[in-house]
């Protein structure tokens, strides 16, 4: 009897808001998801276990999850991080270091004065408008995150930048992008005291010359919006991750379960031509 997971998959989260708009579920249907996640058993990973499943082949509970958030929204902490914390998961956020502010941790979850947190349209508006603060995480928010064991922030960049698309010049575009990642890192470094090694490229954009900065700078696991089963056969540098959406807890766990599966997961994602 095997007790350890054969896939994992990994669900990609990014705003948690009552606000509809892109990329959103609400907080009810999140903690609706998360809750039949709970109850069915589910061994929520750190980044680091899932590191080592995947390229040092350790075992896994056989009903693990990584249950990641990119950007680093103000929302994650307000809406998702206290129904994290009562059910005891944990999950990991890439944030973009450029976008984390500094102050006082706000209130967050049900308590009195806990901010206002704009869908995706006004996120991506007051960022460009130099009002990330009113959209994005501040660093305290970040520790009081990693402090509780619920949620640890990982990298995603220092500024979400798109190399391909604003620079042709492949020489230029490999130094802008070493550069972007230098910065996140020692960002990292710096506030959190960590090496960092586990990196999302924003908007899952990456080819053979980011992998290959990326790895010359100390970063193992790359994360990507690609469909697929993560097994340990799955390099760490291509891993697959699922979309989520405003669905309730069967959804979540029927997609789970066709994650698990090597087989069934490979199927599905060749008769989806992915
Ligand atoms: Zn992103």
């Amino acid at each position: 009897m095997t007790t350890s997971a054969n896939a994992v998959p990994v669900l990609m989260y990014h705003h948690v808001t009552p606000h509809p708009g892109l990329v959103t579920v609400s907080p009810r249907a999140f903690q609706v998801q998360m809750t039949s996640l709970a109850r069915r058993g589910y061994t929520t990973l750190s980044a680091d276990r899932f590191f080592d499943f995947l390229h040092h082949g350790r075992d896994v509970p056989a009903k693990s999850v990584l249950i990641t958030f990119d950007d680093g929204y103000l929302d994650n902490y307000v809406h998702a991080y206290p129904v994290l914390r009562e059910l005891g998961l944990r999950a990991t956020l890439f944030a973009v270091t450029g976008w984390i502010g500094n102050g006082p941790a706000r209130p967050f979850g049900e308590r009195d004065g806990a901010p206002h947190c704009p869908n995706h349209r006004a996120c991506k508006a007051a960022i460009a408008d130099g009002r990330a603060d009113e959209a994005m995480l501040r660093w305290t928010e970040i520790e009081t995150m990693e402090a509780s064991g619920a949620v640890e922030i990982h990298c995603h960049t220092h500024t979400h930048t798109r190399w391909d698309k604003t620079l042709a010049d492949p020489i230029a575009r490999r130094t802008a992008l070493a550069r972007d990642l230098t910065r996140s890192k020692e960002a990292l470094r710096q506030r959190l005291g960590r090496e960092e090694r586990h990196l999302c490229w924003p908007q899952g954009y990456f080819d053979d010359d980011y992998v290959a900065v990326a790895q010359q700078l100390g970063f193992e696991a790359l994360y990507t919006t690609r469909k697929h089963v993560n097994t340990r056969r799955t390099p760490p540098t291509d891993i697959g991750r699922i979309v989520t959406k405003e669905r309730n807890g069967d959804w979540l766990l029927r997609r789970l379960s066709l994650y698990s599966s090597p087989l069934l997961g490979r199927l599905y994602t060749a008769l989806r031509g992915e």
